[in-house]
Formats: structure tokens, sequence, C-alpha cells
């Protein structure tokens, strides 16, 4: 906090120029355990976007490691995902009513099963958005906001295949393959050679955590994929190959 390298220069997250009065740190230090939380990725912040995505994450920080299936999904059970439950009985009450048991076939062709946590949806795509464009700065110093937009999209096995391929594939310029942590959160990354601005992502948190909708049953919806870019026909593209909502 307050360090000058993060102040007056442009919003990571909404591109306003000289704005930021922080170092925003990409993924929140509370999603990993106490001595796993150095040399976190930080990005310069405005106020107001910094504070959006807070409260993004205290909300995320209180549910998503409930479904975690790495270990570090444990200490942050403990805590993060109790003292912040024990404040709030509504959400108390919606995770305990729409916690169901699933099987699911995942990308390796095996079953297993566990409970699926109920999650505002919304909140994780946007915070997986909000990351891709961190993500994006931290390494290569590209400035994604305003222009470029982001969306995040889980998928079914075969656009996680189709999606890895793209993220692998002959187009890309750079990429990246980071597991922070020990893999509490993991992300693979890559922009296309031709046009920065176009990036595609896979992300998951502590191992990837099970919230497949209804209409996933029986598919594996462990990673989040996001793709941004500054030209909307791309965009729709290669949205609409896998487009699973
Ligand atoms: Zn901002």
């Amino acid at each position: 906090m307050g360090s000058k390298k993060y102040r007056d220069k442009t919003c990571v997250y909404c591109g306003k120029e000289k704005s930021s009065t922080t170092g925003d740190h990409v993924i929140a230090r509370e999603f990993f355990p106490k001595d796993a939380r150095q040399n976190l990725p930080q990005v310069p912040s405005c106020v107001a976007c910094n504070n959006d995505k807070s409260f993004i994450e205290h909300y995320l920080l209180a549910v998503l490691p409930i479904g975690g299936r790495h270990e570090g999904a444990a200490t942050a059970i403990a805590d993060q995902v109790v003292p912040r439950l024990a404040k709030n009985e509504a959400l108390v009450r919606q995770i305990e009513a729409g916690r169901q048991q699933y099987f699911v076939l995942d990308e390796t062709r095996t079953w297993s099963s566990g409970m699926i946590t109920p999650l505002d949806g919304g909140k994780r795509m946007k915070l997986a958005c909000l990351i891709a464009q961190g993500l994006a700065w931290h390494h290569w110093k590209i400035q994604l906001a305003p222009e470029a937009l982001a969306d995040a999209k889980q998928m079914k096995a075969e656009g996680v295949r189709h999606f890895r391929g793209e993220i692998s594939g002959h187009k890309a310029g750079e990429q990246v393959k980071v597991s922070l942590g020990n893999g509490v959160f993991q992300y693979h990354g890559a922009y296309q050679r031709t046009n920065p601005k176009k990036t595609i992502w896979e992300m998951s948190f502590f191992g990837g955590v099970e919230v497949g909708p209804i209409n996933m049953r029986g598919e594996s919806t462990r990673s989040v994929f996001v793709v941004t870019s500054n030209e909307r026909e791309w965009y729709t593209h290669i949205q609409g190959t896998n487009n699973q909502g």
C-alpha cells in the first residue's frame, strides 16, 4: 500500500490515465495461506476499481474454498470462510440450500463425485476477467482496458480442449504458465502475436472448484477461461465456438 511505484499510473482495470493510487494484488493475498503471500503480482489500480474488486474477492473468499480440491482450500476455509460466514447468516442459508452431490466426468475421462458449491457465478466470472487484465499487465505490460473487452466462461470438455489449443497454438505470442501458492491459484495464458490485446487464459482456484450449473452436469467445470479482445469480430467468433454460458 502507498508505494510510489503504483501511484499516478493508468489503472489497469478501467484504463483511466494517472488515476492509480495503490498496488492491487491481482489475486488477493487472502486466497493464499499466510506463509505463501510473498511476491504475488501487483498492478496499479484506482480507488474505485480496487474497492469493486475487493467486494467481489470478499464474497468469493467466503464461498469458493468450500468446493476446492486443493489442500490450500482447507487452510482458506479455516482462515477465511469460517470467520466470514460467522458474520453472514443469509449467506450460510443460501449455501446450505444450494449444496448438492455431483458426479462429473473430467477431461481425463474419469468420474469423480463431491459437492457442488452454490455460488454467484457472475462474480467468479467478473473476478476472472479482472485477473486476466491484471496478469496481462503484470507479465507483458499489456494495458487491455478500456479498448479490449473481457469475458469469462466455463466450458464443457470439448470447449476445454479447444481453448487449451488456442492458448498453446501457433498464433500465440508469448505464453505464461504459473502456479501460485503451490497450486492454490493456477493460470495459463497467451497473447496473440499480431495483436497483443487478444489474450486468452485458463485459470483455477484451489485446484478447481466444482460449481457446475444444472445444464453442465456430468461435465467438468473446474477451470474458468477468459478471452480479451479489442476486435469485436474475433471476440464473438471465439465465444461462439464454445459458448456454454
Ligand atoms: Zn480503475
